[in-house]
């Protein structure tokens, strides 16, 4: 068999690389290193590489750091939700704006790959090389998918009931199984589609939408046709404290005690968002299992702060989840999909709910930040720079003024710089952002789309509320607006 060995990019003496070899419990620093990879993965980490290389990068000015593994996120929806419910909420259902707003909000066929063209490159340009997307399927989901240059889980949500909010004090349910099953039979036939994507970047996820969503015999029938086929699996669990009520007055349980009688919870499952649990002060429950029996089960709950903050809510805390030994991986969940103010705002918030410094601290949070994202997708060859893991790294410019000045560089980059020193981002070594540029979609162009994507949907959103409101009393601007 003729090899034809690929094009080697080296990193000359990088001023600072973060590294995982093998074995090793921690990332840790090193400096004044070559790293030098190719599309088969890193080749060389470590003084003075003395292969060949066809493109050299003066390493002077930059810190190497692993692809961020981004574990949550949607690319169908929230994109064009930006700017209309950050103040607002249904106060009967703690505030969330979820089920009475966000819901309201969908963007149409004609809208998708605007929607999906906006995440991906502000992921991109915030260090993410690997994604897990949760939507709905459409046609360019896949091809797009492909084109970014990204690592992709893809993840087609179905569910069997719809929530209903007639006024502003009630969650119900409309529930509508035959539909509910031909989604789940289109999420199955797509997952393989995904998986057979030549690029090898690409695969699939089943994902039960909602815990709440689904039937009982559809999670059992869905976990099983996952484990049978090598899937891995992903719902929303434990995300509002109305979920948790419905899930109380359903069978007494909390969302991880319902997904262990069904047989949910497994290494492979991942757990957006896991906040209410027994532990959890809103939830005042008598118990303080919930923890441990995720621990247990090696299940990953997908953290997304920023989202729920925004809505007066965090989990307690992301450093009391890795203490009881949970495995953790952060998403971005909505807008505005970067993922090192994502990153940030774990750190602060769990420090504010713990109300301790030293819940968490900035290396652990790189750690779920990466590795624990790779670990929830079953992989030990991304979220690190080793020999032999895949080439999916980020060059961080120390030379920004947010950079300066240098002491520890990943505390500048989480507590200062955060996507402003974003310079390099490859994927099995190709570039796909370059300068803070985005190599390999059209970002402008979906850009220019999405003001009348947004004005569509807030359009149809109007009609969708049950109670007929105006987006003037549905989403009011922050200020008022005078005439000139
Ligand atoms: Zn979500």
């Amino acid at each position: 068999m003729v090899h034809m060995s690929a094009p080697v990019t080296v990193i000359r003496n990088c001023a600072w690389a973060i590294v995982r070899a093998d074995g090793e419990a921690t990332h840790s620093y090193r400096q004044d290193i070559d790293v030098a990879f190719s599309e088969e993965g890193f080749l060389h980490v470590g003084p003075a590489y003395g292969g060949q290389a066809e493109t050299e990068i003066d390493g002077r000015q930059v810190m190497a750091m692993p692809g961020l593994v981004n574990i949550h996120c949607h690319s169908g929806d929230e994109p064009i939700a930006k700017g209309l419910f950050e103040d607002v909420g249904t106060a009967a259902l703690w505030g969330n704006a979820l089920y009475e707003y966000s819901a309201l909000v969908d963007s149409d066929a004609d809208a998708k790959a605007a929607c999906q063209i906006v995440m991906l490159a502000d992921l991109m340009r915030s260090g993410v090389t690997t994604h897990l997307d949760i939507a709905g399927v459409h046609p360019h989901w896949l091809p797009l998918a492909a084109q970014s240059g990204m690592r992709a889980w893809l993840a087609p949500g179905f569910r069997e009931a719809a929530w209903r909010m007639e006024g502003s004090h009630r969650l119900d349910f409309t529930w509508d199984k035959v539909r509910g099953r031909e989604r789940y039979q289109q999420a199955l036939a797509f997952v393989d589609e995904a998986r057979a994507h030549p690029s090898g970047r690409i695969d699939g996820v089943i994902a039960p939408s909602q815990i709440e969503t689904c039937s009982e015999e559809l999670l059992r029938e869905a976990a099983a046709e996952a484990r049978s086929r090598g899937y891995r699996i992903t719902i929303h669990g434990a995300q509002t404290m109305a979920e948790h009520e419905e899930l109380l007055r359903r069978s007494g349980e909390t969302a991880p005690q319902m997904m262990e009688r069904l047989g949910l919870l497994g290494p492979d499952l991942i757990i957006g968002h896991c906040i209410f649990l027994d532990h959890h002060s809103w939830t005042r429950q008598r118990t303080r299992d919930d923890l441990g029996r995720l621990a247990r089960s090696g299940a990953t709950v997908a953290h997304c702060p920023v989202t729920f903050a925004r809505s007066g809510m965090t989990l307690q805390t992301l450093g009391g989840y890795r203490r009881a030994g949970v495995n953790v991986g952060l998403g971005t969940d909505s807008y505005p999909f970067n993922m090192l103010e994502e990153m940030r705002e774990a750190l602060i918030c769990s420090r504010v709910t713990a109300g301790s410094v030293f819940d968490i601290d900035t290396g652990t949070l790189f750690d779920i930040a990466t590795t624990g994202g790779a670990r929830a997708l079953g992989r030990d060859d991304i979220g690190r720079i080793t020999v032999g893991a895949k080439a999916d790294l980020v060059l961080v410019d120390l030379s920004v003024p947010t950079m300066q000045p240098v002491y520890d560089p990943l505390r500048n980059l989480i507590h200062c710089a955060a996507d402003r020193a974003v310079r390099d981002v490859f994927v099995d070594g190709r570039a796909i952002v370059r300068d803070g540029k985005v190599m390999t979609l059209d970002v402008e162009g979906a850009i220019r789309q999405l003001q009348d994507a947004q004005k569509r949907a807030c359009r149809a959103a109007e009609q969708a509320d049950p109670q007929r409101r105006s987006l003037k009393r549905l989403a009011p601007l922050s200020l008022p607006l005078c005439s000139p």
